[in-house]
């Protein structure tokens, strides 16, 4: 496997298997690798001859200081899995090669980044397009892989390849949980036994939304779900929204002939836990 810190070496390595005609598939990650991530570098390795995953913790897309000092970082362990399952090449800049100077850019998505992540993280999603904008310049993959765990992430960078005309195909994977139901995500190794024993509550909250959807109005299974996750007390609601899966807007019952998803916020401690789940499909 090719480790890369630099944009230029890489580029190279992406041409050079390009003219042999390799398809190039691209998973882009913060580190902290766990089976969720892996499983998009695996399909990513099924459907296409090269795979590049990068590393990057990207500062601009964290509105606090504190969550960005202390995202986990584990470089060593993340280039051995990666390693294992197979991948081509990795990517691990630094904030200076990623960023030489500020990229003031910023992106209209519209409604699209004004809800949910959006409306409680400002200038999250901006943060979130600008780097993944970067990183396709760099490695022109010809599919990049992004999992639905982040759904309101994966139809922001479906609207700024539109934008930006990225002939690339963005494929989203569908969730990888533990058994328990808890989503995997790199924060929750930040959980106490507590909270990690009260977490899978956010998933069963969810199941009850779908439950619900769509024969109960969509402000009694909003209600229903912030009582169960509050009646925790490891576990407090953010949000809790019912949304078209095409544009995000609010949901109801009227709706039910199109995908509706189920998209909620959790504050566990100060871990901070987003997931989501289709109502209906
Ligand atoms: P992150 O490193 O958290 O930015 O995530 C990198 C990619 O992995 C994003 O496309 C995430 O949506 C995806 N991802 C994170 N957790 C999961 C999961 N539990 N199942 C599937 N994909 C995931």
């Amino acid at each position: 496997m090719d480790v890369f810190r630099h944009k230029k070496s890489l580029s190279q390595w992406v041409r050079q298997g390009k003219a042999r005609g390799m398809r190039m598939g691209f998973v882009p990650t913060m580190g902290a690798l766990h089976a969720g991530h892996l499983e998009l570098v695996g399909r990513a390795l099924k459907e296409n001859d090269l795979v590049v995953c990068s590393i990057f913790v990207n500062p601009i897309q964290f509105n606090k200081a504190e969550d960005l000092e202390k995202y986990p970082r584990s470089l060593e362990a993340d280039l051995r899995q990666l390693e294992d399952i197979g991948c081509d090449a990795v990517f691990c800049p630094d904030t200076r090669e990623m960023y030489p100077e500020k990229d003031a850019r910023v992106f209209d998505f519209g409604h699209l980044d004004k809800v949910m992540e959006g409306r409680y993280r400002e200038g999250h999603f901006n943060g979130v397009a600008i780097v993944v904008d970067r990183l396709f310049r760099i490695t022109e993959p010809d599919k990049a892989y992004f999992g639905e765990k982040d759904f309101q992430q994966l139809q922001i960078i479906r609207a700024m390849v539109r934008m930006e005309g990225h002939p690339v195909a963005v494929v989203g994977c569908p969730t990888v949980r533990e058994p328990d139901g808890l989503a995997l995500s790199s924060r929750n190794a930040r959980l106490t036994k507590a909270q990690r024993e009260e977490a899978p509550g956010i998933y069963q909250a969810l199941q009850k939304a779908r439950e619900m959807f769509p024969a109960n109005d969509t402000n009694e299974i909003i209600r229903a779900v912030t009582e169960q996750i509050n009646a925790s007390p490891e576990l407090e609601l953010e949000y809790f929204e019912i949304v078209k899966a095409r544009d995000l807007l609010p949901a109801t019952a009227a709706h039910a002939s199109e995908k509706v998803m189920g998209c909620i916020a959790v504050h566990a401690g100060d871990v901070r836990l987003i997931d989501n789940l289709s109502l209906n499909s």
